[in-house]
């Protein structure tokens, strides 16, 4: 529960970050068929980080600014993803990303891509301390109105843009222990963009919310695929130059997700 959890988290010094991602169930496994296995990397083969293209990391339990390890490759996917997003959501650029942690030591078990330095725990992007996007639904989920469609359509946007360019993407829908952060890794689709998997109960409930909160087009958000989900990214691919449904292929489920990122305005 996210009580517990910012409890345990709370204990957290800086240096403690990497270490308490661990705990975080849900943080590791997978909803479909095989994949690839996820390893352990020690701390002494990856590179510490401050920041993500020039925007500091802040553990956000204590709200510190802390620094966290990364896969080479992986850091540069998500300064990549950052600059995607900004563009197409027409998001200022932040100043801070808010964080639960990336690498932590993840042995004996060794289940989870946190503990290869290739998964992300992302809770907010602030620009001179305003809350620009928050993963907080905890926090904004507590809201009415206004504010409230405010926050979700923003949460959504950017959960679009994570889906495009990392195919393991676990939102708040997934299970409470994502109430208060997005989890991206690049376990499944390593170097390149995500692809979609009608059998992904991550994905389709994304697509399921998306189509819901960003598109005003309400589907039930039950994580699996079905005719009137599928219709409906028929209706919001309708006129691009792919057409079809995301289930058509990679060109479609992009552009859903990139059309999807860009409406971050209620
Ligand atoms: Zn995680």
């Amino acid at each position: 529960m996210p009580v517990t959890r910012r409890a345990l988290l709370g204990l957290g010094a800086g240096g403690l970050a990497a270490t308490v991602a661990a705990g975080v169930a849900g943080c590791s496994g997978s909803d479909r068929g095989p994949e690839p296995e996820p390893y352990c990397t020690s701390q002494l083969k990856l590179a510490r980080h401050n920041s993500l293209k020039n925007a500091t990391f802040v553990y956000d339990p204590d709200q510190q600014p802390t620094s966290f390890r990364f896969d080479r490759g992986f850091y540069g996917q998500l300064g990549t993803w950052l600059e995607d997003y900004l563009t197409l959501s027409g998001t200022s650029r932040p100043d801070q990303v808010w964080t639960y942690g990336s690498w932590l030591d993840g042995h004996p078990q060794c289940d989870s891509w946190h503990d290869a330095g290739r998964a992300f725990d992302l809770s907010r992007l602030v620009s001179e301390g305003a809350v620009q996007v928050s993963c907080r639904y905890d926090i904004w989920s507590t809201y009415t109105g206004t504010r409230l469609t405010h926050f979700r359509t923003r949460y959504w946007a950017l959960a679009a843009s994570l889906h495009l360019h990392f195919e393991y993407v676990l939102t708040h829908l997934y299970n409470a222990d994502h109430h208060n952060h997005i989890h991206i890794d690049n376990g499944r689709s390593g170097s390149g963009l995500s692809s979609f998997d009608t059998d992904s109960v991550s994905q389709v409930q994304a697509v399921q919310a998306i189509l819901t909160h960003l598109w005003q087009t309400p589907v039930p958000i039950t994580g699996q695929w079905n005719r009137q989900t599928k219709n409906a990214t028929g209706d919001v691919l309708d006129g691009t130059e792919v057409g079809g449904t995301i289930d058509d292929g990679d060109d479609h489920w992009r552009t859903f997700l990139r059309r999807s990122a860009t409406r971050s305005k209620p």
